[in-house]
């Protein structure tokens, strides 16, 4: 893109906060709260108050709409039987949490353990727990103690309710698996439906929970269709951004520190064509290496899932029926008067926690239900015969991949390699998960109101041939983490210490997903809102801090 005109008059805030996202719009609400703070958040995106982001079925809608979303897609590979795969991510306030499956869940204690373990000080379950705790809002069961209440993107459980959906469960705990009254309580194996971010039938975003509160208050800016092209540097501080704005260009200061919100591959991507990242890459790029830190990009990790559909017998009406002609008007009628309806709820309805092999401690495994099924090999397009579908994913995935800018301009994708399937163990893991979802399909107690599968079918049994179907047709699960990883000083590829500041330079964070050093046994959001508050708490007590 060409620039049209520079403006000449820099405006100075204590803090400027890059995305709007799940964890940026916490940190800008929170640091809002200090009396005489100023703090401005800049946005790519547009305003999120549009119907498909706010009804939670306009989910399938809102991952092709090109001005609410960064199209990526990630690197072919064997592995995926050379298929680029679509891996879109919000880019509209409150960031993928506005476009996201809604899906709340928070992981296992050992995956904050660990990153305790790895050297992260104060990143352990029972220090992240207050901060899970504080960015929610449980509406509903939960174990007292572990659940927050009163402030926070609130958490409601299902309340519609397909009787398929509930012999899956029963199929499930025939299987083993008992069922959870609350997974996100501290014990996550089980069965059962999921808890989301919905309320009164409409998405709600760490955007509406926190930051448009905070724009009430006189000291938060929000400046919308801001993209950040690049950080402006003084030496080795950061002293602000330089940012367009259709075919103007600005920059703004920071008094006290530059905080990257923009998600896993947008923050490594700023950071490299900003000039900090391996040398050799940035010099591959015509990027001029102001600060050599390998680990930027590195250490990309993804959920990566597959999925099996039933044909239901023909007098069962799911919801590939009742998303069309009248069913779907009294559905929308329905929502309207708030009403439980079929608009409104998760893509994925049930969940199984569970493990692949004897033995394990934790479930290693997240298998998810719903009475529903989209065309084989087209995305989110719902079969024209009544269906079901059942996926699953491993917890914690070894393969490890990069994201990496391929030019200096952040309008020209980077590269997103996230080698799915690329360690022998993931795979093993993915066919057990499979095989076992493949199992409770199969169930007797099923068999009342299903009929046949049709993906992948009977002509695939044996475990290498459900190998072979997960590359050829599997997919992400949209839970990109990892490539700004936290981590000690010893550890050469950490990109931010254990306070989130990134290593040799004064007055830059990131709070987002990328500085997650290992991914959760979980859909990633709500670690990403724990994430911003935790950042928002480490900047207020920093010496940064005005
Ligand atoms: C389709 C989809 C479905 C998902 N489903 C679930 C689910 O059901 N449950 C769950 O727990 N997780 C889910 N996730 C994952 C979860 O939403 C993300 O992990 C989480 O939102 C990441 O938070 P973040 O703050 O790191 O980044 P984001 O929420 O992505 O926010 C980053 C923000 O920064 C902005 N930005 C980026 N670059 C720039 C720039 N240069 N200048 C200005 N602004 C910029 C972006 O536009 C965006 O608004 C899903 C994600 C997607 C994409």
């Amino acid at each position: 893109m060409t620039v049209k005109s520079e403006k000449s008059s820099v405006e100075e805030f204590d803090y400027v906060i890059v995305g709007a996202g799940a964890a940026g719009c916490i940190v800008a609400a929170r640091l809002a709260e200090q009396h005489g703070v100023t703090v401005c958040v800049l946005e790519a995106g547009p305003g999120d108050l549009r119907p498909f982001v706010n009804i939670p079925a306009g989910f399938n809608r809102t991952l092709k709409q090109e001005d609410i979303t960064w199209q990526f897609k990630t690197e072919p590979t064997e592995n995926t039987g050379w298929r680029a795969i679509a891996t879109t991510q919000g880019r509209v306030v409150g960031g993928s949490g506005s476009i996201n499956g809604m899906v709340y869940n928070r992981g296992l204690p050992s995956d904050y353990d660990l990153w305790a373990q790895l050297g992260n000080r104060g990143w352990a379950y029972d220090d992240v727990l207050p901060y899970f705790a504080k960015s929610e809002n449980r509406i509903g069961y939960g174990v007292e103690g572990v659940r927050g209440r009163g402030h926070g993107v609130p958490v409601t459980d299902m309340d519609w309710f397909h009787p398929i959906s509930e012999e899956f469960i029963k199929a499930a705990q025939d299987g083993g698996l008992l069922r959870n009254p609350d997974y996100n309580g501290g014990h996550q194996e089980g069965v059962g439906y999921f808890q989301r971010t919905i309320r009164n039938g409409l998405r709600v975003s760490s955007a509406s929970a926190f930051l448009k509160p905070a724009l009430r208050g006189p000291n938060l800016r929000l400046v919308k269709s801001a993209v950040v092209t690049s950080l402006v540097f003084d030496g080795s501080n950061v002293k602000g951004v330089r940012y367009i704005m259709g075919r103007d260009a600005f920059e703004i200061r920071a008094r006290g520190e530059v905080i990257l919100c923009c998600g896993t591959v947008n923050t490594a991507r700023l950071m490299q064509i900003s000039g900090i990242g391996a040398q050799e890459h940035l010099n591959a790029i015509g990027v001029p290496c102001l600060h050599h830190l390998p680990g930027v990009g590195e250490n990309l990790i993804d959920h990566y899932s597959a999925r099996i559909v039933m044909r239901a017998k023909r007098d069962v009406v799911t919801l590939n029926e009742m998303s069309r002609g009248p069913r779907l008007v009294w559905q929308f009628l329905k929502l309207l008067l708030n009403r439980p309806n079929i608009l409104s709820q998760t893509p994925s309805q049930v969940y199984m926690f569970c493990k692949s092999r004897e033995g394990l401690e934790d479930p290693d495994l997240q298998c998810v239900f719903t009475p529903g099924s989209y065309k084989e090999g087209q995305h989110y397009v719902l079969d024209s015969y009544p269906g079901v579908t059942a996926g699953a994913w491993q917890h914690r995935p070894r393969s490890r991949g990069y994201v990496r800018a391929k030019s200096a301009y952040v309008s020209v994708d980077p590269i997103i390699q996230p080698n799915y399937l690329s360690d022998p163990y993931d795979q093993s893991v993915m066919v057990a998960g499979m095989q076992f979802v493949r199992r409770i399909l199969h169930a007797l107690r099923l068999k009342k109101y299903l009929e046949v599968e049709t993906v992948p079918g009977a002509k695939v049994a044996s475990d290498e041939d459900m190998l072979r179907f997960c590359k050829e047709c599997g997919s992400t699960g949209y839970h990109l983490v990892g490539t700004a990883k936290m981590g000690p000083a010893t550890d050469q590829m950490a990109v931010v210490d254990d306070r989130l500041r990134v290593y040799g330079l004064r007055g830059l964070r990131i709070a987002d997903s990328s500085i997650m050093p290992s991914i959760p046994s979980a859909n990633t959001y709500a670690a990403s809102m724990m994430i911003g508050e935790k950042a928002s708490d480490l900047i207020r007590k920093s010496d940064s801090s005005p």
